[in-house]
């Protein structure tokens, strides 16, 4: 199986680059954030409980978005590999990952982390929020608060893959083709 992180900082275009890996590389896409927006627009109590935390910036509990993931890999036994967009987003969670691919007798090949400024992510965002309907997005001091929820808790993430040699930096700026064929690059240098 090919099993990929997509990393990098709300804002910072892992969303757009999925779609296009997914279809170039044949995965699955697994995005905690539209799993916990497909929740909120269904109104389920789990979407109820993540809407007022997403709201302010802050992320949802670890259990949840484990217990999202860990359906979401029964549920697609016959994937030829994950595309994981947003998650693991704390330490506990990257642990919890490895553990449930464990099980599955997989791993993850590889953490691709998108490299974007500050000011390009923030206004980035805003400007997805004149459009999007995402509530998060039209706030600049919601925006900031999740940006600080990515230095304070996210950024450790990639340490705990570089314990394992897994990490590999990729330029998010540019145009959406420079920037996949970053992707693809690290990817294929890894498949041969
Ligand atoms: P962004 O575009 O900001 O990267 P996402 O669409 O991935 O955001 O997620 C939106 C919100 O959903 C986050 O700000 C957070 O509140 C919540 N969320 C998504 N994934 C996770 C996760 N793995 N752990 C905790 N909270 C999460």
């Amino acid at each position: 199986m090919l099993n990929l992180i997509l990393f990098g900082p709300p804002g910072s275009g892992k969303g757009t680059q999925s779609e296009k890996l997914i279809a170039k590389y044949g995965l699955k896409h697994l995005s905690t954030g539209d799993l916990l927006r497909s929740e909120i627009a269904q109104k389920t109590p789990l979407g109820l409980e993540a809407k007022s935390l997403m709201d302010k910036g802050q992320l949802v509990p670890d259990a949840v978005v484990i217990g999202m993931i860990s359906s979401a890999l029964e549920t697609n036994p016959e994937a030829k590999g994950f595309l994981f967009d947003g998650f693991p987003r704390t330490s506990a969670q990257a642990e919890a990952l490895d553990k449930l691919l464990e099980l599955k007798e997989t791993s993850i090949k590889m953490m691709l982390a998108m490299v974007v400024t500050e000011e390009e992510l923030v206004s980035r965002l805003l400007k997805r929020g004149e459009t999007s309907g995402r509530s998060d997005d039209n706030n600049e001091g919601v925006i900031r608060a999740r940006i600080a929820e990515y230095h304070n808790k996210t950024a450790a993430v990639a340490d705990y893959y570089k314990k394992f040699d897994k990490v590999v930096t990729v330029k998010g700026e540019g145009t959406v083709d420079e920037i996949f064929g970053g992707l693809c690059k690290e990817i294929d240098s890894t498949l041969d």
